[in-house]
């Protein structure tokens, strides 16, 4: 009896997660991350943490399972997105610090190739909007700014990869250097309509496609693992970022599934099929995870706060003393007594892109309780998750059907009943809620032939609990328009 192993390599930790064939973890392992900040707004991780602390939950969850790495059919991997390391071919050394995702140090370039008139280029070729956040960007600073970089990176010593393919690179004892599409996706050089390296972009950032890593399908058999390294010769299989790995985690694979995570922000995706759609609403176009062949393509929004609006009402004002209290604050008073909580604390993303724009609390009168500011900030949330489903459903052209939830404050049953309810649709709830491992594991185990197909999967995926609409088109109405009133003020 073999098993699949999950690396997911997150921006906070590393995890491995061991499943057996009917998609049940089997044992898992953890390691925090150390976040590094050279300069406010700068944001950096240790490459060689990132392997050790990978090492250390591989080991620690083939211990806890009692198994050896000969018991691990295939290996999938899942990460952090748009993380840039940039490292020299030969010997693996990374030539500086990883530049995370959040790391702002290229915004003011970003903010040029805005003024310059980019914007629109880039986005039909990549689906993404010129920010810091995509690696482009990052390569080329690190090009510029670290000592003999571009001299090297020219004479083809250098590689650049996200975090999937330094941990492919590293697995593999440096015979693979790949990456998979929904990674790739991310660069902001990577054109997904013809689905290879953009040579325009790559002119444009002044990065020589020698250091670019090959790029595959999801599910695809990217190479052994080294023996010295791992324990045993054993197929990396699958490769997907967090968000698309979640979303295939969820088994959204079909035109018009819609998953939500509710971490600290809440990440949104949506398939849209064989179509590549444009919005007209400030999301993101990008690719889904497949198997093999064309992906699907997917829209993306995110809110900023979803979760930390939880974290906000123990650690700031002091409401309640741990985030599932929530639950039974909110569900004290019969309705929100009037009170919306719009928790814009670090600006509204889509549909509205404020960045400026703050929290607020409005509808306060003298018969306002502790209840009802906590019922009003759970219902901002699902509020701001309305809105970015109804930018998608505008885009796209499709109904929301049912919406797969999962992350930290999926665990609410307030949150979910009153998501259901504003949104007019089922919310269903995996009993595995680690979706963003399962999805990496699934990918592994389709493609290496472990599971058969998606219909299989379906079989091993169960509903933790599935929540239905349960309240009147009126309140319904009601209540957004005071939302839109609340969220119009800051606009
Ligand atoms: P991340 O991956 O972004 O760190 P997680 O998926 O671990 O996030 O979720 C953590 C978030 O979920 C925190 O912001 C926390 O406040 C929130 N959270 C956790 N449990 C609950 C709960 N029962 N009710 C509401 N929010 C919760």
């Amino acid at each position: 009896m073999k098993y699949i192993l999950a690396i997911d390599q997150g921006t906070t930790s590393s995890r491995a997660i061991i499943f057996n064939k009917k998609g049940r973890e089997v044992s898992s392992a953890q390691r925090e991350l150390g976040q590094i900040y050279p300069r406010p707004g700068w944001v950096e991780h240790s490459p060689v943490e990132i392997i050790e602390s990978v090492k250390t939950v591989i080991a620690n969850a083939l211990l806890s399972a009692e198994l050896t790495a000969d018991d691990i059919a295939a290996i999938g991997i899942t990460n952090q997105r748009e993380t840039t390391l940039v490292w020299d071919k030969t010997t693996g050394e990374p030539v500086c610090n990883a530049i995370v995702w959040q790391c702002r140090r290229t915004a003011d370039y970003c903010e040029k190739l805005r003024r310059e008139g980019f914007a629109e280029k880039i986005y039909n070729k990549t689906g993404l909007v010129p920010d810091a956040y995509f690696s482009a960007t990052k390569i080329k600073w690190i090009l510029d700014n670290v000592e003999g970089a571009r001299e090297r990176a020219e004479r083809g010593e250098l590689a650049f990869g996200t975090v999937d393919a330094f941990l492919i690179s590293y697995l593999t004892g440096g015979k693979t250097f790949a990456t998979d599409y929904t990674n790739a996706a991310r660069t902001m050089l990577f054109n997904i309509h013809t689905l290879d390296w953009d040579e325009e972009l790559l002119r444009l950032f002044d990065i020589p496609e020698a250091m670019l890593p090959h790029v595959y399908p999801c599910g695809h058999r990217f190479g052994e693992t080294d023996k010295e390294i791992f324990g045993a010769a054993v197929p990396v299989c699958g490769v997907a970022g967090d968000q698309q790995a979640a979303l295939f985690g969820q088994l959204c694979t079909e035109k018009g599934d819609v998953k939500n995570t509710y971490g600290t922000g809440c990440f949104l995706l949506m398939n849209t099929g064989r179509k590549a759609v444009k919005s007209q609403n400030g999301l993101i176009t990008t690719l889904a995870a497949c198997v093999d062949g064309r992906p699907d393509y997917v829209l993306e929004g995110s809110v900023f706060v979803g979760g930390a609006a939880v974290q906000w009402l123990r650690d700031g004002p002091g409401l309640i003393s741990a985030a599932a209290e929530s639950e039974s604050a909110a569900e004290s008073v019969p309705d929100n007594g009037g009170v919306y909580v719009v928790p814009a604390f670090t600006g509204l993303g889509a549909p509205y892109w404020k960045a400026e724009a703050r929290g607020t609390i409005c509808g306060i009168t003298r018969g306002t309780s502790r209840g009802h500011i906590v019922r009003a900030t759970l219902e901002g949330i699902a509020y701001q998750v309305y809105d970015v489903v109804k930018a998608m459903e505008k885009d796209s052209g499709i109904k929301l059907g049912r919406l797969a939830v999962d992350g930290g404050a999926s665990a609410n049953g307030f949150l979910m009943r009153f998501q259901a309810d504003i949104l007019d649709c089922e919310v269903v709830r995996p009993s595995v809620t680690e979706t963003t491992a399962l999805g990496a594991a699934f990918l592994a185990g389709l493609s290496s032939g472990y599971w058969t197909d998606i219909d299989q999967l379906r079989q091993t995926v169960t509903a933790d609990k599935v929540y239905s609409p349960n309240m009147s088109q009126q309140t319904r109405y009601m209540l957004l328009e005071g939302w839109k009133k609340a969220v119009s003020g800051l606009l």
